[in-house]
């Protein structure tokens, strides 16, 4: 069933074409140039001369060329529309940026250059370091890991490298308490590297309950918690301080997974927070592209109790000449080979130049603002469990109670919106909230483009309560309902020849 209005002569619809794989076009003799004849004599290849066929497609090239470029049509990206994923922060990237990183003496440069001819380089390092340290408050920065996670990673090695410069005292310092409404990564990372991981639940504010906290930290053997803030539910964690306090008090670290930074950048700093390892996602916060798993950038902020653990390598400058210091002494190690993503450096230190102070803090203004809009346009026809404790944040969380009577479900919401053109916002996580439905606008969306969203979504609520089939959606999608669970268990990486 195609669902569509008409039925199409193809089977195709509009520009949604069926896009076989390019083995499956394989055309064998057809060529898109003309190669001269090959005169390697066999002898020179000792024997090893191909006997068969490459197995490699044979196609002309207006059909590469159109495969490639229909593939590409059919991503939806933030430059196609609003790109509503929350927690993942999908804002525009503006183009400055990448002419910036373009630029060939950052662009054609090589890890392996003699430092003296990369000092310019090292210098936007330098820099980039520079307005982290100042808009976080904290005085030590990584800039080596690749992603949030990674991040996350080398906070926690570096916890774990001070509570073993700690000695016996620290040897049952195991437990790492993690909120339950956590970002997946939290407890993974904790859990990675050989710490036991101590759940604290939500209170029913989507927060953790302070006098919980204290009673969980007081147990003792607690090496660090991880913590979220502005949390995965879209609210602040106003405890935060106290937390803080009761961790360090226990003798063990403050980890903040900064993901969320975009709603209180140029408004609050983490140091003053109590925080003593944060990862800040460039890639959200600071507008570098999200790659398809990579290149991200999650560089990360220390306190001073920690800033001595961080990674190498580390940018020294002596006499005026910047060089990377490779080995030091109570450094846990580096992340990664080289020296980080550089293009993401300059990306990020564009952005955050072309705002300014001032822009930023507007940023983290406009964020909440746009996300609080959605919220109480939205909160009448979609329920929204955290409604009643206080504003949003960046992001507005709703759950599947108001559906409960039409029949459809948080999947089938989302799915509709593709029909319309959409991307789905982030469902069913965060894990606390049943059939949850995250929406982060971001700051970059206009008030045209929110009402537009608004409308598709009051207008899907309608239909969900109308008994609308929306339980096969999409209907104009050239894939429909995929068994995503296999997908992701048992991907088909490679084609294979039939027969
Ligand atoms: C995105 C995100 C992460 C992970 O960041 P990656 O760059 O995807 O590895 C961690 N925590 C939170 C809250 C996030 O939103």
């Amino acid at each position: 069933m195609t669902g569509n209005s008409h039925d199409t002569v193809s089977g195709d619809f509009g520009l949604s074409i069926e896009e076989p794989l390019i083995f499956e076009q394989d055309s064998p003799g057809a060529l898109g140039v003309d190669w001269p004849e090959a005169d390697i004599g066999a002898d020179r290849l000792g024997g090893l001369a191909r006997s068969g066929p490459v197995g490699l497609p044979s196609l002309a090239e207006p059909t590469v060329v159109r495969h490639y470029t229909r593939l590409s049509q059919k991503n939806y990206g933030i430059d196609t529309g609003l790109f509503p994923l929350g927690s993942c922060t999908m804002k525009h990237n503006p183009r400055l940026n990448e002419r910036m990183a373009r630029l060939p003496g950052f662009a054609d440069i090589h890890p392996l250059q003699p430092e003296s001819t990369v000092q310019g380089a090292l210098a936007l390092c330098r820099e980039v370091q520079r307005w982290l340290s100042v808009l976080t408050g904290m005085p030590g920065v990584a800039l080596t890991p690749g992603a949030g996670a990674h991040g996350e990673l080398c906070g926690m090695m570096a916890i774990r490298a001070a509570l073993d410069a700690g000695g016996a005292a620290n040897a049952d310092r195991q437990r790492v308490l993690v909120p339950d409404s956590a970002h997946g990564t939290n407890p993974a990372t904790a859990a990675a590297l050989g710490f036991e991981v101590v759940s604290i639940p939500e209170d029913g504010r989507g927060r953790v309950d302070p006098e919980r906290f204290e009673a969980l930290a007081g147990e003792g053997g607690v090496a660090a918690v991880m913590l979220t803030n502005p949390n995965t539910c879209g609210v602040f964690e106003n405890d935060i301080r106290r937390i803080a306090d009761a961790v360090h008090a226990a003798g063990g670290y403050f980890y903040c997974d900064g993901a969320n930074f975009n709603a209180i950048v140029g408004r609050v700093r983490p140091g003053d927070l109590g925080v003593d390892a944060m990862h800040i996602n460039l890639h959200k916060t600071f507008s570098t592209p999200h790659g398809g798993g990579g290149p991200g950038s999650g560089p990360v902020v220390f306190s001073d109790a920690l800033a001595p653990y961080a990674p190498v390598p580390r940018i020294v400058e002596e006499a005026g000449v910047l060089r990377l210091e490779e080995a030091n002494g109570e450094a846990f190690g580096r992340m990664k080979a080289f020296h980080g993503q550089m293009g993401m450096f300059v990306r990020a230190l564009a952005y955050m130049m072309s705002h300014g102070a001032d822009g930023l803090r507007q940023v983290s203004g406009d964020a909440v603002l746009n996300a609080n809009y959605l919220l109480r346009k939205l909160e009448d026809v979609y329920s929204a469990p955290f409604a009643h404790s206080g504003p949003a944040m960046h992001e507005a969380l709703f759950d599947d109670r108001s559906l409960r009577d039409t029949g459809a479900s948080t999947l089938d919401i989302a799915k509709a919106m593709i029909d319309e053109g959409l991307h789905p916002m982030t469902v069913y996580f965060p894990l606390v909230v049943h059939g949850a439905m995250l929406v982060e606008p971001t700051e970059t969306e206009t008030r045209a483009s929110l009402d537009r969203f608004i409308a598709i979504m009051r207008g899907l609520a309608e239909r969900a309560k109308n008994g609308a089939p929306l339980a096969e959606a999409p209907y104009h999608a050239p894939r429909r309902r995929l068994d995503e669970t296999q997908a992701a268990r048992k991907p088909v990486l490679r084609w294979q020849a039939e027969g």
